[in-house]
């Protein structure tokens, strides 16, 4: 029944966020997908971190006074982020048993997610000097792989926030602390996949390097990093890799 009940709010939020231009006809559909298995899962206790999160996607760039983008979510950014929570509750779901070890990997892999964004956010807007995680290179804010003084402070935040507001599904402070801290180590990994595997671009046009395979409307050609590893794919893996963190540390 809770899972009909969530189709319906999810889809009522995915359309909102659709026709406001939020988020893509596809990232609408994604993200009443995600919606509807936290929301069955879980009810209201466990939607709460995620709008959240989805709020605060949106809402820091302004709150930040900093030019947000335009550009609509597409499904595959709603997955990059929705993916691992949303199977961590179908795991809630299907074992019942085992929903407290389940409800801690929704909450790191959901404070990486958050993490993640904040940092970009707080990093672009005050994350001056900010240096490549591997190498020290110092950098312009906001490139992958890049870390600085404010975005890792701003993205431990967010995973704080996130872990706190997932106490109700998680039991114990004790385990939020787990969460969080799997949050933030969630983010450094993010931006060691964004310094490494991640594919770089060099355009023809203006020379530089960049993080896509368009650039000034014409190919850019394929220069380090693995080839389809995109944002998208770094912040999967590395939402996966912290839910998967929490199944082995409990399993
Ligand atoms: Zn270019």
């Amino acid at each position: 029944m809770s899972w009909w009940i969530g189709v319906g709010l999810a889809g009522l939020i995915g359309l909102v966020a659709w026709q406001t231009r939020l988020l893509t006809l596809g990232g609408a559909l994604a993200a009443t997908l995600v919606g509807a298995s936290v929301f069955g899962a879980g009810g209201i206790e466990a939607s709460i971190p995620m709008v959240a999160f989805f709020l605060s996607g949106s809402l820091l760039p302004r709150a930040l006074g900093r030019p947000h983008s335009t550009e609509q979510r597409t499904a595959s950014q709603v997955l990059a982020n929705g993916l691992a929570p949303m199977l961590c509750c179908w795991g809630v779901a299907l074992y019942p048993a085992l929903q407290t070890t389940f409800w801690l990997g929704y909450a790191a892999s959901l404070a990486t997610a958050t993490a993640d964004t904040w940092a970009t956010e707080f990093g672009t807007r005050f994350g001056n000097p900010a240096w490549i995680i591997t190498t020290g290179k110092r950098v312009p804010p906001g490139e992958s792989g890049a870390v600085s003084v404010a975005g890792t402070l701003g993205g431990a935040i967010g995973a704080h926030l996130i872990a706190g507001l997932c106490i109700p599904l998680t039991g114990s402070s004790v385990q939020a602390w787990t969460a969080a801290a799997l949050g933030v180590g969630g983010m450094l990994l993010d931006s060691l996949l964004g310094a490494t595997l991640q594919a770089r671009f060099h355009c023809h046009e203006c020379g530089r390097i960049g993080e896509k395979p368009l650039c000034c409307r014409t190919p850019a050609t394929h220069v380090r990093g693995v080839r389809w590893m995109d944002n998208n794919m770094v912040n999967l893996l590395s939402t996966l890799a912290t839910a998967g963190a929490i199944l082995i540390i409990r399993g």
